[in-house]
Order: C-alpha cells, then structure tokens, then sequence
C-alpha cells in the first residue's frame, strides 16, 4: 500500500466527566468526592481516534456545542491529526457530556447527555461531501440521529465507499436502511437487541450472526469479548481466535477494535486477516486504563503483532 488509509467518521463526540466518590449525595445533600477525572469519549470519536492511532489519515464529521468542551473536544483532535474540518460548531446547546460517577467498588453510574451530537443531520454529510469521497472507509454508530446514519450509508453505497456500521448504543432502527453497509459490527448485548435472538452462547452467537447476514449486509461482526469475534461473511461463518491477556479495564475495546478493523482493512487485508488483527488491538487496549487513552500507537501495535505471530 503506498499511500495512508482514509478514514472518515460520522459520528459521536463526548466529554466523560468521571467524579470517584464513597457515597452519593441524597436529595439536597452536598457532599465531597474523592478525585475527579476530564476525558474524551464519544463513540464515534473513540474509532476516529483508534484509527489514527493506527495510522490513517481520518476525518471526523461531528457536532459541538458552544462551549468549553466543544473546544477542548476539537483541540484534542486537532492535537493527534485528526481533521477538524466537518466538526461544527452549534449555538443553543451544549457538547455531548457523559457525567460519570464511579463508587468505591467501581461501579459506575452514567448519563449521557447528546447535546450537540442530536444536530448532526444529513445536509452535514452533503457538506462534508469532498473529504467523504476521498475516503477508503466510512464508520457510523448510533450516537447521532438515526436519519443521518442511514443517508451515509446510501452516500456510501452511491459513491462506492466501504461502510461499516456499529449499532452501539442499540436501539429500534430500521434495518432495510442500514444493509448496504458492507459491514455490520456489533457486541452480542447489540446483536440481541438488534436480532430479537439470544447471542449468550457461541452457537446463539452465530445463529444471530446468520441471521443478519441474510437481511442483506456484506458481511456481520460479533465480537465476543475475551472469546475474539465471529464474521459471518460471503463465504460463511468463521471464528476468529482471541488473544489472551490480562484486562485492567476493557471501556473501549469495542471501539478500538472498529477503528483499527477500518485501517487494517484499507490497508488491502482480507476481512479475516484485518479481524484477528483487530482481536489484537482491541485485546492490548484492555490492559491499559482509559479509553482513547489505552489505544496503542502503530510501531507499538506492529511489533506486538509480530511477537504474537511468533509466538
Ligand atoms: P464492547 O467493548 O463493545 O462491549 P467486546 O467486549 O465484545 O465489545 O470487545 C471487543 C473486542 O475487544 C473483542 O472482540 C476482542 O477482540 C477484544 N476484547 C475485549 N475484551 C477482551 C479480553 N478480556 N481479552 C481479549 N480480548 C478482548
């Protein structure tokens, strides 16, 4: 491959704000926590930056809000070499912000507020047009309206762009919209959600698999956690091995796992070779803390891969 994978995300971006704390204030109740933590988070920024990280050239298409957030979200893009050039700027309401709230035996309680990722709409895929078409892969998740995950894909179709779809959050969608993605990823709470089938066990995993693929799209991912993945694709269903390690925290590893399949893929890797590589980085990003934080640069990656070939 002589020259970078082009990534383009059309998605998420949120501020995590992470407050640790022994107790929960009660009603009217102010209380002191033990430690705060600002991080970056969003689906859709998570993958943008997990490709990166793994080489690609990438190109977000996003929506901020006015605000402190908005801004630290696009310098914190801006600062690994992301384009920012399709992240808006909307007035009226606020960034996407995921206040999380971690007791002391790190059970977390979420709320996510979508803020300005609720505006990401079709005509913003149309203005983003150009750097789109320049694109190898085109990555969607279901943190921004439904309408506009199912307008880039047709885009995708219509200009012949790979697409590749993680229904994560998952939610009612319309599936006939989402089939001329040429690839379908998601984790097996997804796949049940999504499929209306159990996908508890191996078999139910593939049966759920199957079932997707009939619906019409190029190829479904189930990824397994620490059993690695299964690809139902043209040529039917295969397993593909984990890598065995030992998690220190997994948030993210869905995410690692799409944004670096996308790069793996561009670089002209079939579906299988890109997914056990994907099963790779996905594994390593759970032995480090924090998200887009525990996703490993290329040189790191490349010389994990090679020790874990050899092994
Ligand atoms: P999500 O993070 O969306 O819930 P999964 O838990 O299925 O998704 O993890 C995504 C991928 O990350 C898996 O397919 C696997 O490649 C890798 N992975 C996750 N957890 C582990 C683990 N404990 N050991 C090895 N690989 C893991």
């Amino acid at each position: 491959m002589t020259r970078c994978p082009r990534i383009a995300v059309i998605g998420s971006a949120n501020t995590d704000l992470t407050v640790f704390s022994d107790a929960f204030p009660r009603p009217g109740e102010t209380i002191f926590g033990n430690s705060f933590d600002l991080g970056f988070g969003g689906k859709g920024a998570n993958q943008a930056v997990a490709a990166r990280r793994c080489g690609a050239d990438v190109t977000m298409v996003a929506k901020v809000g006015n605000d402190l957030f908005g801004e630290a979200t696009v310098r914190n893009f801006a600062s690994m070499g992301i384009d920012t050039t399709h992240v808006g700027v909307v007035e009226g309401t606020s960034s996407g912000v995921a206040p999380i709230f971690v007791d002391s035996t790190g059970q977390n309680r979420i709320i996510v507020v979508p803020g300005a990722n609720e505006t990401l709409q079709p005509e913003d895929v149309d203005r983003a047009a150009d750097a789109l078409r320049s694109a190898d892969t085109i990555i969607l998740q279901f943190e921004i309206p439904l309408e506009t995950v199912y307008y880039a894909v047709r885009f995708a179709q219509n200009h012949s762009i790979r697409s590749i779809v993680n229904p994560a959050p998952a939610r009612p969608a319309d599936l006939a919209e989402l089939t001329a993605a040429s690839f379908f990823v998601l984790n097996e709470t997804e796949a049940e959600a999504i499929s209306g089938l159990p996908a508890g066990t191996a078999e139910e995993a593939q049966a759920c698999a199957v079932a997707l693929k009939q619906k019409g799209f190029g190829g479904v991912i189930v990824t397994l956690g620490a059993r690695g993945c299964l690809y139902a694709g043209p040529d039917g269903v295969q397993r593909i091995p984990p890598f065995v390690v030992k998690p220190k925290d997994t948030t993210g590893a869905g995410d690692a796992f799409i944004g670096s399949f996308a790069v793996f893929l561009a670089e002209g890797l079939s579906a299988r070779e890109a997914l056990s590589r994907a099963n790779l980085y996905a594994a390593l990003s759970t032995t480090r803390v924090g998200t887009q934080k525990s996703f490993l640069g290329r040189a790191e990656f490349d010389a994990e891969w090679n020790a874990a070939r050899n092994l």
